[in-house]
């Protein structure tokens, strides 16, 4: 790209937070003049941020290998030097942009999970890509109980972005920087596999689909990393979650992240928080600060799988470290996909939790 293009783009970039209300005002008043001419596509719309959404947002992310997830802090909107400048997308790429498919439709949103797939680093020709990509992403979810019996009470939907750039920034090194539709950029917050995105843009694509629960950001990188949102607030969805499109073991965070908020659970692991957990009795169905014994007396949370065989491996019982805690709060199982991926399986309360989660969303919950 020629270097005054680039400087332009970067002074519009300066510009744009400020004079993004204006364009969507202008954007929607050209559409009102003339009938026939095409809505603007979500790049020239512009981004919205929704009121009561903070500068920062806690994110968890994974380590290739290795027992324990992270959580750290990490911007809402991504950092213009973590990215390359963006240009505008030629007429035909605009045409493109913002499209919106079915990848699976069961009935009507008030009534199902809307799950939004939402690619970025794909470019006008890689579209198609990016269809077989999400395809696949959905195959890896649905291999997973309790989502594979479940799949008659979601919707799936994919939205195409289409990126100036083939691949996401910071892939392979840090110094790689790319001009994607969503600024997705690994590196975030200085961590290699923290895969983030910027949720403002994240916001106006997944806005074209009909409705959004969840949103995944499907990155066109084969590079392992992704990040979970799930403490989102001020945003029409539940929870977004990022990943690499061509990792298999980035596809599991995603399959975690999403029992966050599908199922409200909590993390298994014990990561993060030092001493003995004093707290109340959580609320998440799947940590508690009871023992098995005193969970059987008191007839209270997983009292009814103790002792059953468990999907996730021997029986359900009670594990102490749990909730970011090493002690004072116990797991069901020894390990499970919501403490670390050595195996592919919930375990029982947490099957259950997912389960009343699929059932708040099909009651137009
Ligand atoms: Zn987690």
């Amino acid at each position: 790209m020629p270097r005054r293009v680039r400087a332009a783009a970067r002074t519009r970039i300066r510009r744009f937070t400020a004079l993004a209300a204006a364009t969507a005002v202008l954007s929607a008043a050209a559409v009102t003049a003339s009938a026939h001419a095409e809505p603007p596509s979500p790049q020239t719309r512009g981004t919205a941020r929704p009121a009561h959404v903070a500068d920062s947002q806690t994110v968890e992310s994974f380590r290739p290998s290795g027992p324990t997830g992270h959580r750290t802090g990490v911007p809402t909107a991504t950092p213009e030097d973590a990215v390359a400048p963006h240009t505008a997308l030629g007429a035909e790429e605009s045409a493109a942009d913002g499209r919106v498919s079915a990848l699976r439709r069961t009935g009507p949103s008030a009534e199902r999970l809307d799950l939004v797939l939402v690619g970025d680093g794909y470019t006008a020709d890689q579209l198609a890509d990016f269809h077989a990509d999400a395809e696949a992403q959905w195959a890896e979810v649905t291999a997973v109980e309790p989502y594979g019996s479940n799949t008659d009470k979601m919707n799936v939907w994919t939205v195409d972005a289409v990126s100036n750039e083939s691949g996401v920034s910071g892939d392979p090194s840090q110094d790689v920087r790319r001009d994607t539709a969503l600024g997705s950029y690994f590196w975030c917050d200085g961590l290699e596999r923290l895969l983030c995105a910027d949720l403002d843009k994240v916001n106006t694509y997944a806005a074209q689909a009909p409705a959004a629960d969840i949103v995944m950001v499907v990155a066109n990188s084969a590079k392992y990393g992704g990040a979970g949102y799930n403490r989102l607030t001020g945003y029409p969805f539940d929870g977004v979650s990022t990943l690499s499109s061509d990792n298999s073991a980035s596809g599991l965070i995603a399959v975690h992240e999403m029992a966050h908020s599908i199922g409200r659970l909590a993390d298994e692991y014990g990561y993060g928080e030092s001493g003995t957990y004093q707290g109340p009795e959580p609320e998440d169905v799947n940590i508690s600060t009871y023992s098995a014994q005193e969970m059987a007396q008191r007839q209270t949370k997983w009292h009814t799988w103790l002792g059953k065989d468990d999907p996730a491996g021997g029986q359900t019982g009670t594990f102490e470290g749990a909730g970011y805690y090493e002690k004072g709060l116990y797991r069901p199982t020894e390990t499970s996909l919501m403490r670390d991926f050595s195996v592919r399986e919930f375990n029982n309360p947490s099957r259950q939790g997912l389960i009343d989660g699929f059932a708040r969303y099909t009651n137009g919950g």
